[in-house]
């Protein structure tokens, strides 16, 4: 029975479904493609899917990883259009072709391709593989085509910006003039979580103080703008998001304390979802929590914190995988 008063469900949910990546960002916050992938046979993740969908949220993000990894997502999919739940996949395009999309159709309500450079240079790089941009604007075509057919299908490009590609923002504004039918362009901070919490990614990599202003200012929304494609709409994400009300869930079923951040509160599985929601809103207001939360007005500080945070309430395992990570550092021709 879906849980019916607002008050006590979240208002949508993020299922990492697999850490498998065929790229490597160098900022990925769950740090997929370094390690296990954890996702579920089937009959366990419709079982996570239904006990997702038992807290009723308004949208299930489908997220990873590499969702599109998973080949029967159908099945899993289905339990939460049967509950009438929105169902959003974000993809990095690479195995999104002709043969997927008319399951992709089917099953998704909307789909978002992560583009995070103007140019596939910057592109590729970021993502951390030659012909990720390529993949990318090829799944956005694909996409384009079938919002012909299919009115109700939305797709959207979703950028992650830092200090390399902060320029060319504009830039991938524009693009978005390339596929007609687009909804959206989505343009978010890149937050100092998972792999880009590495105190040398942030100093070198996570936006300046500069270009973090510059991000919230009035003009610089005008102008990405004036640069899209209307109908389409510019979403722009600062970093100020609120962690209440949406639950995180990762592939074997866990769900996190406080959304993006390492740490579970119990497994999907073996406890009941209203349980673990509770428990949710406990973490989020545990006093460490919000100590380390509170002091995070520049990327670096908030690194710090997101260091605190995923040491204090991560497992012993993923402690050790925190302190085992390289540190970042410049490619030599920058
Ligand atoms: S495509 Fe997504 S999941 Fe894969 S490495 Fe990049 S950020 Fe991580």
């Amino acid at each position: 029975m879906p849980a019916k008063n607002s008050e006590y469900r979240p208002n949508f949910a993020v299922w990492d479904l697999t850490y498998a990546c065929p790229l490597r960002c160098e900022f990925c916050y769950s740090e997929s493609g370094r390690r296990k992938p954890r996702h579920l046979a089937l009959p366990e993740a419709i079982k996570v899917a239904s006990a997702i969908s038992s807290l009723n949220p308004n949208c299930v993000l489908i997220a990873g990883g590499e969702p599109l990894i998973i080949r029967e997502l159908s099945p899993i999919m289905r339990v939460f259009q049967e509950q009438g739940i929105k169902t959003v996949l974000y993809t990095s395009g690479w195995l999104l072709d002709e043969s997927r999309m008319p399951s992709i159709v089917e099953d998704f309500s909307e789909v978002r391709i992560s583009v995070d450079g103007a140019t596939e240079a910057t592109h590729d790089k970021i993502r951390g593989r030659a012909g990720s941009f390529y993949r990318a604007t090829r799944a956005l075509t694909l996409l384009s085509e079938a919002k012909a057919e299919n009115p109700q299908l939305s797709f959207g490009i979703e950028c992650t910006l830092i200090q390399e590609n902060f320029n060319e923002a504009a830039g991938l504004c524009e693009l978005s003039r390339d596929y007609p039918g687009i909804s959206s362009v989505s343009i978010g901070v890149a937050l100092p979580l998972g792999l880009a919490s590495r105190k040398s990614y942030a100093e070198l990599e996570l936006l300046t103080e500069g270009q973090w202003a510059t991000l919230r200012s009035r003009d610089f929304k005008e102008s990405l703008k004036r640069s899209i494609s209307p109908p389409a709409r510019l979403d722009l994400n600062d970093g100020s998001y609120y962690s209440e009300w949406w639950m995180q869930v990762e592939p074997d079923g866990g769900v996190r304390g406080v959304p993006l951040y390492e740490g579970v509160v119990g497994n999907l599985l073996e406890r009941p979802s209203i349980e673990l929601w509770n428990r949710c809103l406990e973490r989020q207001r545990d006093p460490f929590v919000l100590n380390a939360l509170s002091q995070i007005d520049t990327m670096e500080k908030w690194a710090e914190a997101s260091r605190a945070i995923d040491l204090r309430f991560g497992t012993e395992a993923t402690r050790q995988r925190i302190l085992a990570r390289p540190e970042y550092e410049l490619p030599s021709s920058s």
